[in-house]
């Protein structure tokens, strides 16, 4: 990661290294203005949309999105991981990188979440190893986990203290406002902190890299009005829908058996894993959101997917298969007996029971015909035309056309319809637009804030202005996780007196989401500076109001969950916060 490679050498690298030469070493790049074009080598295309601008040491891509630096473009082209990347700069530019990299200093709030979760996990494991994990270990066992299992998936128990973990994380010098960011714990009244997470089997959640973005947990005995799961909140590391739980342990053995299984929860995954089956996934919650499938796509293409077999698990099967089927991906799905979800079936069966329910995956189409045809009689004329209509949706998105025009012959054999009056009717649905690789490259969520993109943009250009609102703006402020990070770090650079240029910026983060948010804002046309003094404040006050609007829907939210769960005394401290919030937040507009 980023911080492995000191910032002075990272520094002195990109300051030897000029972005139009590397990238003209690859593909010729034209001149227009003041930035170079060429065809974007990411995605498909007939005009250039691919651009690189020397003054900023940037390349970015209006079409696609991609950008960034050196660094990324390598990262992008060469499909290099970050330190290959920095690795192959350094030998271009003659630099010379510490022999230890991980000894080198590391700092920084991201850095410092991490470390406070994987202190986290290290408190629960223990516990579960201690005389207190006795029933939670009974528990285990009775679900058929082994130990080695438990161990491989850290899984770990918190206690059933209100401070457990929070009195443990401060003896490790985690101070009160890190374990808040963290989500770990909860501030609660009077000042005083919380555990989010009390007698509850814990799963820490890993990025492919292994490191602890974030926790989930499960209640040891169900209880009525209680979530049977709950999750860390989002914070600076964690953003929902954007990892797969158990690909860090799994990834090898997808990309070698060439496909994946995605499965739904933390224990089907890890009982399809305890199997002998490595090449699973676990999606967490049911929607798979396009990110996911796009973190499958780098490892295969192809994907078998085993949900419950409930009416939900179906609906959303139909659902993730559409996102497949436009990501241009190969998705088969197995199915289980009624009322099994995989880790309840391995229970009661054979892993080579397992295999061969995966064997006899069905296609898309048979699958979704198959489920729609079990719902709705197609002998009825108006049915017919329901399911043929939601057959032509998913046949529509398929990019290969000799394949749709099998699925459509298959389809008007199977519903006794004219193939002509199919095929006209599947050209009247609205067109998915081709082939568009921009849905397939774009970050699904990168609509941006406008006012968090304009701040940035203000920052970026005048990183004076900085000084001025680093006291009255935190990075929690910002909605939007990437530019929270971005924020956070140009804070902690500024305050380390560094100068702030944005191909440097770019390198010290090693997420290419964050790498083309920059070049994005900085690509797009160069606002008038006039009264940037003035928008800044605005953007200020708006970013403040659009949090604390955030934050007290939310806290309805868990004030309506307490008063279902009949939680009396943590009801009175969220409607206390509520009403200091409110109060804070009519002062703000006063002001204003
Ligand atoms: P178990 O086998 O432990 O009873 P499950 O995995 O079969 O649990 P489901 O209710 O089918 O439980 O949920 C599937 C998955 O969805 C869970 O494993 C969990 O990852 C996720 N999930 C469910 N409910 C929540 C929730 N309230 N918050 C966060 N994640 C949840
Ligand atoms: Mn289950």
């Amino acid at each position: 990661m980023a911080n492995y490679i000191p910032e002075n050498i990272l520094d002195d690298i990109l300051s030897r290294i000029d972005i139009v030469e590397l990238i003209s070493g690859y593909f010729p790049l034209k001149r227009a203005g003041r930035n170079l074009r060429a065809l974007c080598p990411f995605h498909h295309e007939k005009t250039p949309s691919f651009m690189v601008n020397p003054q900023k040491q940037i390349f970015h891509c209006f079409g696609c999105g991609k950008g960034g630096n050196v660094v990324s473009f390598l990262m992008e082209y060469e499909r290099m991981d970050f330190i290959e990347a920095v690795k192959t700069l350094a030998r271009k530019t003659g630099v010379e990188l510490p022999k230890n990299e991980a000894s080198s200093k590391s700092s920084g709030l991201i850095t410092s979440l991490y470390k406070v979760n994987e202190f986290a996990v290290k408190f629960y494991r223990d516990f579960l190893n201690s005389a207190s994990g006795a029933a939670a270990r009974t528990y285990l066992s009775k679900r058929s986990l082994s130990n080695d299992t438990v161990n491989l998936f850290q899984l770990g128990l918190s206690p059933d203290k209100w401070e457990g973990l929070f009195n443990y994380l401060r003896t490790k010098n985690a101070s009160p406002a890190l374990l808040e960011k963290s989500g770990l714990v909860s501030k609660g009244q009077n000042q005083g902190y919380y555990d989010r997470f009390r007698k509850r089997l814990v799963f820490p959640i890993f990025d492919v890299k292994s490191r602890v973005l974030a926790l989930g947990a499960r209640l040891l005995e169900d209880a009525p009005g209680m979530a049977k799961y709950i999750n860390s909140p989002e914070s600076l590391i964690y953003v929902k829908g954007r990892h797969l739980y158990g690909l860090n342990l799994t990834r090898e053995a997808i990309r070698k058996e060439d496909y994946a299984i995605v499965v739904e929860g933390y224990f089907d995954c890890i009982s399809v894993f305890q199997a002998g089956i490595k090449n699973v996934v676990a999606s967490l919650g049911t929607s798979l959101t396009a990110e996911q499938i796009r973190l499958i796509k780098r490892y295969t293409r192809n994907v078998i997917m085993v949900y419950d077999s409930d009416q939900a698990g179906q609906d959303a099967t139909l659902r993730s298969l559409d996102m497949f089927i436009q990501e241009d991906m190969n998705t088969r799905v197995a199915i289980l007996p009624v009322n099994f979800d995989p880790d309840s079936f391995l229970r009661k069966f054979e892993a080579k029971a397992f295999r061969h329910i995966l064997d006899n995956a069905l296609g898309l189409f048979d699958y979704k015909l198959g489920l729609l045809s079990s719902r709705y009689k197609i002998i009825n004329p108006e049915n017919k035309a329901f399911v043929a209509g939601a057959m032509l949706d998913s046949i529509k998105k398929i990019r290969n056309p000799i394949l749709q025009a099998e699925y459509l012959r298959r389809l008007a054999q199977a519903l006794d319809i004219k193939e002509e009056v199919l095929i006209s009717e599947l050209r009247k649905i609205k067109d998915q637009k081709p082939y568009d690789f921009r849905e397939f490259f774009r970050i699904p969520d990168s609509k941006i804030n406008p006012t968090e993109r304009l701040l940035m943009r203000l920052i970026l250009g005048e990183t004076e202005l900085i000084t001025k609102i680093k006291s009255v703006l935190s990075p929690e402020d910002f909605q939007d996780a990437r530019i929270a990070r971005v924020f956070s770090l140009i804070c902690e650079l500024i305050s380390k007196g560094k100068d702030i240029e944005p191909k440097c910026l770019i390198g010290y983060l090693d997420d290419r989401e964050s790498a083309s948010l920059i070049s994005e804002i900085l690509a797009a046309d160069e606002h008038s500076q006039e009264d940037s003094e003035e928008i800044l404040n605005d953007c200020v006050s708006k970013i403040k109001k659009q949090r604390l609007n955030l934050r007290c829907q939310s806290l309805r939210e868990e004030i309506k969950l307490a008063q279902k769960q009949g939680d009396q005394g943590h009801m009175d401290s969220l409607v206390f916060e509520l009403r200091d919030l409110l109060r804070s937040g009519s002062c703000l507009e006063e002001v204003k």
